[in-house]
């Protein structure tokens, strides 16, 4: 029989947590795999899945997306005696192609009689006997045959694959990610939901200036980032009426510093209407006008929510490779316009004053706009990679 082992990593320092933190994941690996015929066994040390050969492939894609694993492997599995230790073993290295090896036991079930060293050498020379031409090389072998003895079984493997690392998703409260089209956000999503943290979306559109083809690719991205987690709801916000009131009310260099503000506000307001915790967003320091120092000051004085920006040190080319590896990139940069792309001023503040800003906001009633603009937020569910989610949108 095989069996995949999972191994926790960051999970083994949380102490008094560890349980909520094992349940959680056990939870998450239950609802991904719902549909597969597994069966799921966990304890402190390790999660155990049995599954159909078949559906090996499908199952190792998914449980190499998801958080809180540190790394996982395909075991086979035989009774905690040494004639079946022995089989295993050499049926295991008879598959595989290699010149030198080395095996490794670790020995948690104590009341097995043979000690690991012994072990390592009584399994060692079955594989050498098997055939002359390998040899044993401890300290760089071809493959390394770890074998380990527990109560429930003997578990023999030599492929250890890395996990996503991270913490179970729902080991923190709920936040709200805002959500553009571009390249930076969907990673920002996926940072967050990394440190366990649930995730909806919020994207701010401004129809007609922006086009249903803009809605259509926010929603290619929540599913995507729904991979990692069990499913997203994704709050649209109707930001038309506010942004055209700003850009006939207010003057040109501040344009952008207001429509952050106003964004701000509404996660402010959001964030207590769908209790959310933080704001999460893209923003990378000094990557645009919006985003120096000083306009940050400005623009997040609106809300006292944490801003939580994973971003904020990266490089664009650091922020471009995680968009490739977690497949949002050919997505982000499909060329549609973007609320915040097709007004832009020509020349933005970089170095906004506050007093100016809210001295350009008090010239229309933008609070009215705001209730509005919550009060009409259309919300779709967008659940683990779905293609039919939006169809009744368009
Ligand atoms: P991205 O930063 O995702 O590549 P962008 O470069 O178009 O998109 P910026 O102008 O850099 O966006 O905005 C900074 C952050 O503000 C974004 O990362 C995103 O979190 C948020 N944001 C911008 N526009 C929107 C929008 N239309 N809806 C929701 N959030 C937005
Ligand atoms: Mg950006």
């Amino acid at each position: 029989m095989r069996v995949i082992l999972i191994k926790y990593g960051e999970l083994n320092t949380k102490g008094d947590n560890r349980n909520f933190f094992i349940n959680t994941l056990f939870n998450n690996i239950k609802n991904k795999l719902n549909g597969f015929d597994v069966i799921i066994i966990k304890d402190r040390a390790k999660m155990t899945i049995k599954f159909n050969d078949n559906d090996l492939e499908s199952i190792e894609d998914i449980i190499s997306k998801i958080f809180g694993i540190h790394s996982y492997t395909v075991a086979e599995v035989c009774s905690v005696d040494i004639d079946s230790i022995k089989s295993k073993v050499l049926e295991v290295a008879n598959k595989l192609e290699f010149n030198t090896f080395k095996i490794e036991t670790k020995r948690s079930n104590k009341n097995f009689p043979i000690h690991s060293m012994e072990l390592n050498n009584i399994l060692g020379g079955a594989i050498l006997k098997s055939n002359s031409n390998l040899k044993v090389d401890v300290h760089n072998p071809d493959i390394l045959l770890k074998v380990e003895i527990r109560n429930d079984g003997v578990y023999i493997y030599y492929k250890v694959c890395p996990g996503s690392g991270g913490y179970p998703v729902g080991t923190q409260p709920k936040a709200l990610l805002m959500l553009s089209g571009g390249i930076d956000s969907p990673v920002a999503g996926y940072l967050a939901m990394k440190r366990g943290i649930p995730v909806d979306a919020v994207y701010f559109e401004a129809i007609p200036h922006t086009s249903l083809e803009a809605r259509e690719k926010v929603v290619s991205l929540c599913r995507k980032l729904s991979v990692y987690t069990n499913c997203i709801n994704l709050h649209i916000v109707n930001f038309t009426p506010i942004q055209e009131e700003i850009y006939k009310n207010c003057r040109e260099d501040y344009c952008i510093t207001i429509m952050r503000r106003m964004m701000y506000r509404i996660m402010d307001k959001l964030s207590k209407k769908y209790k959310s915790l933080a704001i999460i967003n893209g923003e990378s320091i000094g990557q645009v006008a919006s985003q120096t120092l000083t306009s940050m000051n400005v623009i997040n004085s609106v809300t006292n929510m944490p801003v939580i920006r994973p971003l904020a040190c990266f490089d664009k080319l650091e922020i471009m490779d995680i968009s490739r590896k977690i497949d949002t990139y050919e997505i982000s940069i499909l060329p549609y316009e973007d609320c915040c792309t097709v007004f832009v001023p020509r020349h933005p503040a970089i170095n906004p004053k506050i007093g100016v800003a809210i001295k350009e906001e008090s010239l229309f009633d933008y609070d009215k706009l705001i209730d509005n603009a919550i009060d009409s937020v259309n919300t779709i569910k967008i659940d683990n990679a779905r293609d039919n989610e939006f169809d009744n949108l368009l």
